[in-house]
């Protein structure tokens, strides 16, 4: 893949394809406030890097689902302005995502300048199906630009507008946080340091069976918690309770066993769980073993005898993966076993990285220190898709264009 120092940028207008995407809630005045500015954050480097270098930079993102129409709610110019303060540079926001006024303003940019155009999905040829509706797009798109930086590590896994059709038009290259995040899987992919440690937890088994099923072949260890633990419990002939259990996959799960077991790869499921029958805290809560969860009763936590047992392995890891929490963390009463496990990967001298929206989401909520963990990254599914093995859209018209 080309970087941004395989472009001579200065005096060049520079589109950036940023993931801007980030949770806003309505503030006392009926403004947009902006609940996690992470993403915002993290798309920093790249925007900076081309600014400094003297280059004109056109930022395009998304914001939400808008399903192709205009959403005032949804527009990014709230974005813009948190931009412009973590740059320390004057952000113009443009509400437009392609046309005159996108035109004017690029017109009218000098070296240095950074503008923020309107959320791309207002569009609705961004996510259309039809490859001719996103070329059209993308054409619009490259009209007032030179370079295209592609740098939304969380859409990378999608084959849209301003993410695939326009890499096809404009020479293309990977930001700095495409290139580190690409970096970080990598290492957890190919050739990883021994001992090697996937935690595993989130609701649903069905959405980390690929990445199970790829990551087997690789690594040593594997640690289940979450609510998908008792999809792994049932296969073993347990019963769950009221806990979360797809059915439709115990014999998967069973097949998985096996096949861990032939490979010589340890899969650790929980061996006490925390029970209540509600998921917000209010009703009574007890400790019980894995084995003997009552009937009506939900897991929501892995216990303390479970943590104990993940933290040996963890403590022992040379590289470690973690993906999807390791109970309700969003109720405090739930967030013990998520807390303590992230405490563990974040003590550990391993190469540490955490995948999933929601994994990375925990982090923060829970106060754990970013910084404390190799690479967090930004993007869920794209993160998921790497780790099934797939190979990204987004990614892969980087390599054609090298
Ligand atoms: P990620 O986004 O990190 O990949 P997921 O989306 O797979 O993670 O799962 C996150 C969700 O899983 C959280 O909302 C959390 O409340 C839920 N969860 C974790 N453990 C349980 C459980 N035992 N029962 C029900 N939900 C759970
Ligand atoms: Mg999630």
């Amino acid at each position: 893949m080309k970087t941004v120092d395989d472009f001579a940028v200065a005096g060049q207008r520079v589109l950036v394809r940023s993931d801007l995407n980030v949770p806003l809630s309505d503030g006392p005045d009926g403004s947009r406030l902006i609940t996690d500015d992470g993403r915002i954050r993290a798309s920093v480097p790249t925007i900076e890097r081309l600014a400094a270098a003297g280059a004109k930079v056109i930022v395009t993102a998304h914001l939400g689902r808008p399903k192709g129409e205009p959403r005032p709610e949804l527009s990014l110019a709230p974005v813009a302005a948190r931009l412009a303060e973590l740059l320390g540079r004057p952000v113009e926001f443009v509400p437009a995502v392609t046309g005159p006024k996108v035109a004017a303003a690029v017109a009218a940019m000098n070296d240095g300048d950074v503008v923020l155009l309107e959320n791309v999905r207002f569009d609705g040829r961004e996510t259309s199906k039809d490859q001719a509706e996103r070329a059209a797009l993308a054409a619009e798109l490259a009209a007032n630009a030179d370079f295209f930086v592609s740098d939304g590590f969380g859409v990378v896994h999608r084959e849209q507008a301003s993410v695939t059709d326009v890499a096809r038009i404009l020479p293309a290259a990977a930001g700095d946080l495409v290139r580190t995040e690409v970096e970080a899987f990598n290492k957890v992919l190919v050739d990883p340091a021994r001992p090697y440690v996937v935690v595993l937890g989130g609701s649903k088994v069905s959405d980390k069976l690929g990445v199970i099923g790829n990551l087997l072949p690789r690594v040593d260890t594997l640690l289940i918690g979450g609510g998908m633990a008792f999809t792994f419990l049932a296969a073993q002939g347990h019963e769950v309770g009221d806990s979360l259990l797809e059915r439709d996959r115990i014999d998967e799960v069973k097949g998985l066993l096996v096949d861990a077991a032939a490979r010589g790869v340890d899969i650790v499921v929980p061996v006490d769980v925390v029970v209540s029958t509600e998921l917000d805290g209010s009703a009574p809560i007890a400790t019980v073993a894995a084995t003997a969860i009552p009937a009506g009763q939900k897991g929501l936590d892995i216990g303390p005898k479970t943590v104990e047992l993940f933290a040996t392995y963890i403590g022992s890891a040379a590289t470690i993966v973690w993906n999807g929490p390791m109970g309700v963390f969003e109720t405090p009463a739930f967030a013990t076993g998520t807390r303590a496990v992230a405490e563990a990967i974040a003590a550990s001298p391993a190469h540490t990285v955490v995948g999933g929206g929601d994994s990375a989401a925990a982090v923060r909520l829970l106060g754990i220190g970013e910084e404390r963990f190799s690479h967090i990254s930004t993007g869920g599914g794209a993160s998921l898709e790497l780790l099934e093995g797939k190979v990204l859209p987004g990614l892969q018209v980087l390599e054609d264009a090298s």
